[in-house]
C-alpha cells in the first residue's frame, strides 16, 4: 500500500547512505509510485518509460537491491514470478486470483485476533506474519 507513508521511496533510498544511481532513482520512482504488486518484467516496462535504455538485468539487480535494503517487500506467491511492493504502514494480506495472477490487498481483524489467540495456544506472541489466500471467481464449479 502506498497510502499514509511520510518519505517517498527515494527519500528512503538515499536515507540508506546507498549511492544514488540513474536505474535507482528510476526504479524508487516506478516502485513508489505502483499502487499494484509489479513483477520484474511490468518495473521494466514501466522504468523504461522513464529511461528507454533501461535493461532488464539492471532492473533484476535494483530490486534485489532495494529489497537487501528494506525499502521493499519480495512476495513469492506460488505460480508465478515475484512481485514487489513497498511496504505501507497499515498491514495487509493478499489474495491472489488463479486464473488472472491478479493480488488483492485484504485486511482482516479478525484473522488477525484469531491467529494471536492461536499463537498464545502454543505459547507464542505473534512476531510478524504472511497470509497468502488463493482464490478464483466464484463464475464455475
Ligand atoms: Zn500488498
Amino acid at each position: 500500500m502506498t497510502d499514509a507513508k511520510t518519505f517517498t521511496l527515494e527519500d528512503k533510498l538515499s536515507r540508506t547512505g546507498v549511492r544514488m544511481t540513474a536505474p535507482r532513482r528510476v526504479l524508487s520512482r516506478v516502485l513508489g509510485s505502483a499502487t499494484d504488486h509489479p513483477d520484474v518484467e511490468e518495473l521494466h516496462r514501466r522504468a523504461q518509460q522513464l529511461d528507454p535504455g533501461i535493461s532488464l538485468a539492471t532492473v533484476y539487480r535494483t530490486v534485489r537491491l532495494f529489497e537487501q535494503l528494506g525499502i521493499v517487500e519480495r512476495h513469492a506467491f506460488s505460480a508465478g514470478r515475484a512481485r514487489y511492493e513497498q511496504p505501507g504502514d497499515e498491514h495487509h494480506d493478499h489474495f491472489v486470483n488463479v486464473r488472472t495472477g491478479e493480488v488483492i490487498e485484504f485486511h482482516a481483524p479478525e484473522i488477525e485476533e484469531l491467529q494471536a489467540v492461536i499463537a498464545r495456544r502454543h505459547g507464542y506472541k505473534i512476531h510478524d506474519h504472511r497470509l497468502v489466500i488463493y482464490v478464483e471467481p466464484m463464475d464455475e464449479e
